[in-house]
């Protein structure tokens, strides 16, 4: 991978205190994202066949109607709901032939796995439709650089393991994406270290957030009613993010 290297976004992740900083740097991408879709992107002309061709998913359709800027949403989904409707129109007769075709068929040939299978191939062509996202693919493609990144500075950066091993590890979705390109980018001891390191820290942080959310549990018991919650408050959050990727929002 050739290309130049940002580190700085990395070094201020990694220096706030966090379940894991490539959640937050996504929460950044994908703010930085929903603003290019809503902004400079609906001018461009390149941009906007890409955006006919791919759409969004249901979460990054939500993020931008939710982002209040009516007009570049509309212009956007004017022209994406067009291109949608020729595949729509592709397929409204195979539908209807399909039900036709499974409509006429005798009871006994109705049995089996073959049931409703026109129909189905139809659903299939309009299910893709909702499964790309144009947004989706650019955000992993930065986090994929910045996962990237993480890997040079823990080789090249002297002062960085030291800074990766204090911290709280990744979220489970993360810490998954760091095994799979690891080896692809280290060898030898750097790859050994940084696979114990991030384990380490990871087996770690899920026992101290079990306890955490365990003592959260607890807290509702009415004899723990005065004790001290400690890190406790919002474990919850913590830990759903930490299984889930950033599902529900930082404060
Ligand atoms: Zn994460
Ligand atoms: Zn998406």
């Amino acid at each position: 991978m050739k290309q130049h290297i940002d580190t700085a976004p990395i070094w201020e992740s990694y220096r706030q205190d966090c379940e894991c900083p490539l959640c937050l740097l996504y929460a950044k991408v994908e703010a930085g994202n929903v603003d290019y879709f809503l902004g400079e992107s609906v001018m461009e002309p390149s941009q906007r066949i890409e955006v006919n061709k791919k759409g969004f998913c249901a979460d990054h359709f939500k993020l931008m109607y939710d982002a209040g800027n009516r007009l570049g949403l509309a212009l956007m989904t004017h022209t994406y709901m067009k291109e949608s409707m020729k595949t729509l129109k592709e397929n409204a007769q195979r539908a209807r032939d399909a039900a036709a075709a499974e409509a006429g068929k005798p009871i006994f040939k109705r049995f089996g796995g073959s049931k409703g299978a026109g129909l189905s191939e139809v659903a299939g062509e309009l299910t893709k439709l909702q499964n790309t996202c144009l947004m989706c693919e650019r955000i992993n493609e930065s986090m994929e650089r910045y996962m990237y990144t993480v890997l040079y500075m823990y080789k090249h950066e002297p002062e960085f393991p030291k800074l990766f091993a204090e911290s709280k590890g990744m979220c489970l979705r993360h810490y998954a994406q760091a095994l799979e390109m690891a080896p692809k980018h280290l060898s030898g001891e750097p790859l050994k270290s940084f696979v114990d390191a991030l384990t380490d820290i990871e087996m770690k942080s899920f026992e101290r957030l079990e306890g955490e959310i365990e003592w959260f549990t607890n807290k509702f018991d009415y004899r723990n009613q005065d004790k001290p919650w400690g890190n406790s408050r919002d474990a919850v959050k913590r830990s759903v993010n930490k299984l889930g990727h950033q599902v529900v929002n930082e404060d």
